[in-house]
């Protein structure tokens, strides 16, 4: 029996072998007798699970020796307050300071929350008539001197929007990498923090990584709660309270599988070829459109629009009879998007395409 193809924006499709492995190992981890989501955080057994999973984010993403990997909860949108609650500097409010790159829904939810903290500096905003369809030009970033930190968003989940480029600052630059993380190679030590939600392309909704710089935590501002401060979840190798466990370990079996795929060189070639054929299908009909600037588009994030969004309701329906789920684009866009992160199958991609094409040439 098949699966369909889920095409959600998050939480996602999670690799199939994964998912037959957590069911093979659901009753009796490796001869535990107990399921993952039974053992104590402190025995060995998930231990050994965590160190793994560790272990084999840090050579899938090459994590230098001085930076921690934490593994944390509250979504991408916690790092929103956590990020500015641990680097900005300064003892009031007046006096701190981090520049933020608007690019789209998520950095500006980013922006919203930093500023309960401090100051932020616009250092580039894409919007345009309340739409974002590309990413601002490294020679347009109106960076400030006194900035604690930069802040940008490198996949902009729900416009589709993605930076062609790591921007390039003299102060550290903090990621929203959450639906864009895992799928290719990155140069970690661009980075002061990056961070991810795991639901889109690592696993699991309710845990969150966090990679960052060690000499860049400890100096939380006053107040900063416990649970909020990277030094501690640090220090306690992020187990400072419960961790989310299972999710920690089916993303372990994630990391894993990427491992056994060739790592993030082989996955990239896969995703860039997985996009660049669903852009050539919508560019190359007269009844499908993407909006965003072609070097900007997102490997990761597809949306498109029908000609006649009167459509979109008949477009929708046949798909999901076609075994082509979640297609309905975010509320505040409008039409269709396509997920495709790491766990949708090039398959899927065929697909959907040869759906589109169907749908073009029977309702179109
Ligand atoms: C989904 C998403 C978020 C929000 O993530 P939560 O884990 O739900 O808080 C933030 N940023 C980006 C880029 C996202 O894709």
């Amino acid at each position: 029996m098949s699966r369909p193809y889920n095409f959600s924006a998050g939480p996602a499709m999670l690799p199939e072998a994964v998912l037959e492995r957590a069911r093979d190992e659901m009753l009796d981890w490796h001869g535990s007798g107990m399921c993952v989501a039974e053992m104590s955080h402190r025995g060995k057994e998930f231990l050994s699970i965590a160190q793994q999973a560790e272990a084999d984010l840090r050579e899938l993403l090459a994590v230098p020796d001085n930076y921690k990997v934490l593994f944390l909860q509250g979504g991408a949108s916690l790092q929103f307050a956590m990020a500015p609650m641990n680097l900005l500097r300064g003892a009031d409010k007046a006096g701190r300071k981090a520049d933020y790159l608007s690019t789209g829904s998520w950095s500006k939810k980013a922006i919203a929350e930093a500023k309960r903290f401090g100051a932020v500096n616009i250092a580039a905003s894409t919007e345009q008539d309340g739409t974002f369809t590309r990413a601002p030009a490294q020679a347009e970033l109106n960076l400030s001197a006194d900035a604690a930190y930069l802040h940008y968003t490198p996949n902009e989940t729900i416009q589709g929007v993605e930076f062609p480029y790591v921007p390039e600052a003299s102060v550290p630059l903090v990621a929203d990498m959450s639906s864009t993380i895992l799928s290719r190679p990155i140069d970690v030590s661009r980075y002061g923090v990056i961070y991810a939600g795991a639901q889109k392309n690592v696993g699991p909704a309710g845990l969150t990584i966090v990679i960052v710089r060690e000499d860049l935590i400890g100096q939380p501002i006053d107040g900063t709660p416990a649970m909020l401060d990277y030094k501690i979840h640090a220090d306690n190798d992020s187990m400072y309270n419960t961790p989310p466990t299972y999710a920690w370990y089916l993303a372990g079996l994630v990391f894993q599988w990427l491992k056994d795929l060739g790592g993030l060189g082989a996955m990239a070639e896969i995703n860039q070829r997985k996009a660049g054929k669903l852009y050539a299908a919508i560019d190359g009909s007269g009844f499908y459109a993407n909006p965003v600037q072609p070097d900007c588009r997102s490997w990761m994030n597809v949306p498109f629009t029908l000609a006649d969004a009167n459509l979109d309701a008949g477009f929708l329906a046949g798909a999901k009879a076609a075994g082509l789920l979640t297609l309905k684009g975010h509320r505040s866009v409008g039409g269709m998007r396509a997920s495709i992160y790491n766990a949708m199958p090039e398959a899927g991609v065929d697909a959907l395409i040869e759906f589109m094409a169907e749908f073009e040439r029977t309702k179109g």
